[in-house]
Order: C-alpha cells, then structure tokens, then sequence
C-alpha cells in the first residue's frame, strides 16, 4: 500500500468504523452517475455471447440434470414479492421501505442451490466446449445432449479441473465438472462448513483442506494446478469468464421484471442490494444489470464486519493490495460464503464506475433476519444471503444517498431486490442450529 494504515483510518470514516468492527456504510464516491460517463472495458457483445453459449448447453443441462426440465436447461431463478419482510424492517427498524420488496431466489437455483449455478457453471461449461472443439468432437451446430454420451466422459476424464473455495463455489464447480466426466479437485479453507465437504466427496470430487485462510487454498490450488498442463484451475479472483457468466443475470431479470409487469425507469428506479465476498458474483450481476438498466439501477454490496474486503479495497482504492488482516481483523465469519479477506481487484477496479456504496453487517444480525424471512415469508436462505438486508436496514445512510441524486420524489415508487445468493441445499439439521443463534 502507497499510504499506511494509519492514515487511511485517519481520512476514511468508513475505513475506521471496519478496523472497530462496527457496522458501517461507505458511498462510492468514484461512482458515475451518468451511464455515458461509464467505462464499459467489457462489452455487451461479451455477455451476450455468454448468454448464447448457456442457450447451446441447455440441452445437455436439461438431459444432465432432470430437475432443469421445466426451463429446458435454462439454470434461472424466480422474484418473489416479500412485502411481509418489509413490514418487519420498517417496523423494527425504521427501514422506511415505500416501493415493494422482492427477493432474487438464487437461493433456489437448481442444481447447487446458490448463486454459484451462474458464474461456477458457465466457466466449467465455456472450458469443456473450447476442449472438444479444438479435438474436433463437436461444433456449435450440434444438440449438445451428445455431451453426455460415455465417449464424451471419458475424453473429460483425462482433464483436471481445480478451483478454491469458501463452499459454494466448490460446490457448482465439483458438481458440474464432475458430471462432465472430469477429475475434480477443490481446495478448501478450513471454516468450510462440513456437509459441502461431504456432498463434494460423495460426488466423487477430491476435498483438500487449508488451515488458513481462504486467499492461501486459491494460491495453493492455483499452483497446483498450473503443474499439471491438463488441469485447469478456476481462479475467482481474476476469472473473467466467471464475471461473465453472473452478468447474463441482467438481461434475464428485466426480462422477469416486464414478464410481472414491473416498471423500472427514471420515475421508478430499481435498488438491488447483493450479499459481496471476493465480488465477483455481486460484481458480475450489478455489471450486467447496470447495461440494462443504466442510470436507473442503484447497486449495493453488502459485507459482514468480519470480512468487509471490498469496502476496504475500494474505499482506500487498493484493492487487492489490502487485506481486512491489515486492520487486524480475522476475516473470519459464519456466513461462510462471504469470508474473505482480500478481494478482487479486477472486480473492484470495474465496479468504481457503477456502484453505488457498500455496507456491512454483524454476524449476529443475519441469523436474526434469517428467521424473521422464515416467519414472514415461509421462506429460508442462508445466513451470507441475509446479508442482502444490510443496507435497508441502515435507512439514516440510504436517506443521504437518496437526497444526493434526487431521488426523493420517486421513491415512493421504486423497486427493491434483495439478491438471496444461497440456501436451498442446506440440510436441514444446519437450519435447526442456525435457527438457535437468534
Ligand atoms: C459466493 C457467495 C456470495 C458472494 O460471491 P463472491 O463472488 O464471493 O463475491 C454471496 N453469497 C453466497 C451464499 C455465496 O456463496
């Protein structure tokens, strides 16, 4: 880092209430209100070509994975309006929510049950289309369904395919893979919750695990990975085709929203608030959204105290040079998808054109808005997607960013998400214990 620690502290506010852990939010003051001023370093023509690559597979996800059936192979989630969820927060915390509320149930996308169906998925997909087209054994043209034929299994099987993980990222990524035919290895941090180890394992997917932190399993994966000229190693620190792979959720959601009938323009502005650990699920979904919707999408992140990496490396403008350890903090926190300490730079560096702020949350707190979604919704996510309520609940800092870009007249009629990155394959003897820490 250029400055010390000190001095950061000294000129961020936002950067001293992370180092006291107390929950705080940082508005990106980089931010481009206006979508001409924007950088676009990643074309529309990108994520639409990631969009047709998902389309090709489709049918060999639906033939792959039955569960897919109904959308054809189409890995998407549904909105749902959570007005209920609303009561509760204005009421209990003077959230004063006026537009509706609605949840983005990536919760329950099919096959992992998370978030990672979206970025995990497509990389592992976008990698296996490149090897059997450069061997000649299929081209754009053909019913992908062949991929799941034994002669296709096995050429796979002669590939590796790595990547590191808190969990869910292994998760998408072990079970896809191993799907396809290929060997899979998935370095591990410790704090990753035990039964991701076991469903990976019982996939047939090698589980290495790391005494420290997340950062060393990727560096250690990365290595190990790069010894092997046939293995492959998913790197979600950098990975572009990652990115790629969360920002078609932006066209697919304003598709949704017009299918509902919902609104979104300057007099009904859209507010999506996503939970962030390395940030580039967050990241990729508020890129996509920000090319479809432009100066009318406000984008939020939300990280716990323990592990707010993204506020520090954008608010301090050193990304992955900083880590929340130089703060003296653990990185360490139960919503275990969210427990990183350094995040990325190549996301950072493309969020501070068109994010809006970045607010944390106590551990503590998620358990508590866990249950009160499972009272007034019927509705369970795990605690990291919780983390998605953060900002709403901080209304005396949404109130400053309203008044700043004027939005004061229109709120009334605007659109909240809050994106739930994860939950549905959660066993249910982890819903019973979370449900006592509240
Ligand atoms: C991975 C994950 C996130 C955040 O994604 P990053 O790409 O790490 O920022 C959020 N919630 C859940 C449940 C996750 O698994």
């Amino acid at each position: 880092m250029d400055k010390s620690i000190e001095e950061v502290i000294e000129m961020i506010p936002a950067v001293a209430d992370v180092a006291d852990l107390k929950e705080t939010m940082w508005m990106n003051d980089k931010r481009k209100s206006e979508w001409g001023e924007i950088r676009r370093e990643i074309g529309e023509e990108e994520i639409a070509d990631a969009e047709r690559r998902l389309e090709r597979f489709a049918p060999y996800i639906e033939k792959a994975f039955p569960e897919t059936e109904e959308s054809h192979g189409i890995i998407e989630s549904p909105i749902r309006m959570i007005n209920g969820m609303r009561e509760f927060l204005n009421n209990d915390f003077q959230s004063e929510i006026e537009g509706d509320l609605w949840i983005k149930l990536d919760s329950h996308l099919p096959i992992v049950g998370s978030v990672k169906a979206r970025g995990g998925i497509y990389e592992v997909l976008k990698y296996a289309e490149t090897l059997v087209m450069e061997a000649g054994l299929l081209k754009e043209s053909d019913d992908y369904s062949i991929l799941t034929e034994p002669r296709f299994i096995e050429f796979f099987s002669q590939y590796t395919i790595q990547a590191g993980s808190t969990g869910n990222l292994g998760l998408s990524i072990g079970i896809i893979s191993a799907k396809l035919g290929f060997q899979v290895i998935v370095h591990m941090s410790k704090d990753a919750k035990e039964w991701k180890k076991k469903l990976l394992r019982s996939k047939g997917v090698q589980v290495i695990e790391y005494e420290n932190d997340y950062s060393k399993a990727v560096e250690e994966g990365r290595k190990n990975s790069d010894e092997d000229e046939k293995s492959y190693f998913v790197d979600d620190e950098n990975s572009k085709s990652l990115f790629l792979g969360y920002a078609v959720a932006g066209k697919r959601l304003k598709k949704q929203l017009e299918e509902k009938k919902i609104i979104v323009d300057s007099q009904h502005p859209l507010f999506v608030y996503i939970p962030c650990g390395i940030g580039g699920a967050p990241g990729g979904i508020t890129y996509g959204l920000k090319g479809q919707f432009h100066n009318d999408v406000h984008c939020f992140f939300v990280e716990p105290t323990q592990a707010s990496c993204m506020l520090l490396g954008m608010a301090t403008g050193e990304h992955d040079k900083v880590s929340v350890k130089d703060l003296g903090i653990s990185g360490l926190t139960e919503a275990d998808g969210l427990a990183v300490g350094r995040p990325s730079a190549f996301v950072g560096k493309l969020m501070e054109d068109i994010l809006s702020g970045i607010a944390t949350i106590d551990d503590k707190k998620l358990y508590c808005l866990m249950k009160k979604l499972m009272e007034t919704e019927k509705l369970f996510i795990e605690p990291s997607a919780c983390a998605s309520f953060g900002a709403l609940i901080r209304p005396q800092d949404m109130k400053k960013y309203v008044m700043e870009n004027n939005l004061q007249d229109v709120m009334k009629d605007a659109v909240h998400i809050v994106w739930a990155t994860g939950g549905s394959l959660v066993p249910q003897e982890m819903v019973e214990e979370y449900l006592t820490k509240c």
